[in-house]
């Protein structure tokens, strides 16, 4: 199978290529086939990429914001239109099932595009009576913005960043993960197709250097990244460099607490999306799984049979439910989460097992706090079930981490639902469900999980900013 775009970088309106950049092999995790070969951004490339991006976007944001989002309405129909064959790319680009890439990624992606469109117009300012005299505000772009993506959600992430900054009047410099370059520069070419003017939405392929070199860069004026803490702690720091405004979407370690009257059926349903999900390669994983000792063995015990009747396999077939995790480095970075929880006298479940790039649904009981299975993120398909006695005790447990992403709560009892999520500190909560993210609804962490939210009417503010006008009305009174 071959995927090869016409070019490795999408900048000012069209393909480019600079064959001096180093070669990126892109894997199709399920055969370990090359299924394209690109070459990392130059500093040519990167330069003509920015430079495309400054000279558009003035242009751009003063459009009339109706305009705007006409055209990010186009493009979400061109993606809807294409979603077969969309979604087929995002499965050789990421190894994830066709089942998921056909309703998740890119669908998601479209939404942004269509929600982002149709708010662009609904921006407005205020005014602010000061007694004869008055002030008043606008909401302008901030200007070139860059995106830097993880490699879990490539489509849906360059959709999510894009879309807002777009909606806004930026223009935008987005680097994929080299994992997963592909996705990224079919929307740049599905901008353009949707009326996008040349320079505002450009792709450049890269390893983290080229990432950084973005963000350094004296026309960038804010940096939104998805990735991991360590990333974001370097990205951060060079973005404030700048003084440059950022976006912080790193990693989690979120609980999902079940309470003993929560409906068995959905809470165990819910802990398998909040873990095996994208084979577990999803930030907002609910990875420690609290779980009321009066359910505890009827948990397990459904949630045994449930898991091993997941289907692993051929991503393109209909029926697997479960595929590769994305790379070889990835898989032995799980394994090693696994075996270190045997070690750790955590008890196996189910599974444990790999088959090539295949990881087995993996479910670990008595797990306790101290284990490294509780405290960092696996990215892979492991779930961690934790017991607890009372509901104070599961706050404090849940909240004694440095994460802050998300958080779940199962239980019949609404009053405590809302009582414990005002507890938890988390960014991204949900109470008897898990791991939905509708465009609607804000979405990011606290603590070291982010900076900044992603999706909602909350993330305009953060790809633009506030301009405040004072009107003097009368004479000028100076005392001089
Ligand atoms: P990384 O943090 O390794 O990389 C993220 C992106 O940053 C990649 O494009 C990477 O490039 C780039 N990068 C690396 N170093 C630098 C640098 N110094 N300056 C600028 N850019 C740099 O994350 P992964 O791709 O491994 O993705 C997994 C992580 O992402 C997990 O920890 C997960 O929790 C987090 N994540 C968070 C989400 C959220 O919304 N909160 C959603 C999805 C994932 P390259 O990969 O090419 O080196």
């Amino acid at each position: 199978m071959i995927a090869q775009p016409k070019a490795s970088h999408f900048v000012n309106g069209d393909w480019m290529e600079d064959t001096d950049g180093a070669v990126i092999e892109v894997i199709y995790p399920a055969t370990g086939a090359v299924i394209a070969t690109l070459h990392e951004a130059t500093p040519a490339v990167i330069d003509a990429a920015l430079a495309g991006a400054k000279a558009a976007q003035g242009a751009w944001a003063a459009k009339k914001p109706v305009e705007r989002g006409r055209i990010l309405r186009r493009a979400a129909d061109l993606i809807r239109e294409r979603g077969d064959a969309l979604a087929r790319l995002e499965t050789l680009d990421t190894g994830k099932p066709l089942q998921e890439t056909l309703v998740a990624d890119w669908p998601s992606g479209a939404d942004a595009l269509e929600y982002f469109g149709g708010l662009a117009p609904t921006v407005t300012g205020e005014t602010i009576p000061l007694g004869g005299d008055f002030a008043y505000t606008l909401r302008e772009a901030l200007g070139v913005c860059v995106g830097i993506g993880a490699w879990n959600y490539p489509s849906q992430i360059a959709c999510w960043k894009s879309a807002p900054a777009l909606a806004m009047g930026n223009a935008m410099v987005f680097k994929p993960s080299e994992v997963t370059p592909l996705g990224a520069l079919e929307l740049a070419a599905i901008f353009i197709e949707a009326g996008l003017p040349a320079g505002l939405f450009n792709v450049v392929q890269g390893r983290g250097a080229v990432g950084a070199s973005l963000v350094t860069d004296a026309r960038v004026d804010k940096v939104s990244l998805t990735g991991s803490v360590p990333t974001g702690r370097k990205v951060y720091a060079a973005a404030a460099e700048g003084i440059r405004n950022v976006t912080m979407e790193l990693g989690g370690k979120s609980p999902l607490i079940i309470f003993n009257d929560a409906d068995l059926d959905s809470a165990v349903g819910a802990a398998m999306m909040a873990n095996f999900y994208s084979a577990g390669q999803v930030c907002s994983n609910g990875t420690r799984v609290f779980v009321q000792k009066g359910i505890k063995a009827a948990f397990l015990a459904q949630l045994k049979l449930r898991a091993e009747k997941i289907v692993l396999g051929d991503p393109m077939d209909m029926a697997t439910q479960m595929g590769p995790l994305v790379s070889a480095v990835q898989v032995d970075k799980v394994m090693s989460y696994v075996n270190g929880a045997v070690t750790q006298g955590a008890q196996l479940v189910t599974g444990g097992g790999r088959d090539g790039m295949f990881v087995q649904p993996t479910v670990f009981s008595d797990v306790t706090d101290d284990m490294v299975l509780a405290c960092e993120e696996v990215f892979g398909p492991v779930m961690a079930v934790l017991d607890f006695v009372d509901e104070d005790e599961v706050v404090t447990r849940a909240n004694d981490t440095d994460f802050g992403l998300a958080a779940g709560v199962f239980t019949a009892d609404l009053a405590r639902a809302h009582r414990v999520i005002g507890a938890l500190q988390a960014g991204t909560c949900w109470i008897n469900t898990y791991n939905l993210t509708p465009v609607e609804m804000p979405f990011g962490g606290s603590k070291l999980s982010g900076v900044g939210r992603e999706n909602g009417k909350a993330a305009l503010e953060y790809y633009s900013q506030i301009k405040s006008v004072y009107v003097g009305m009368g004479p000028v009174d100076a005392p001089y």
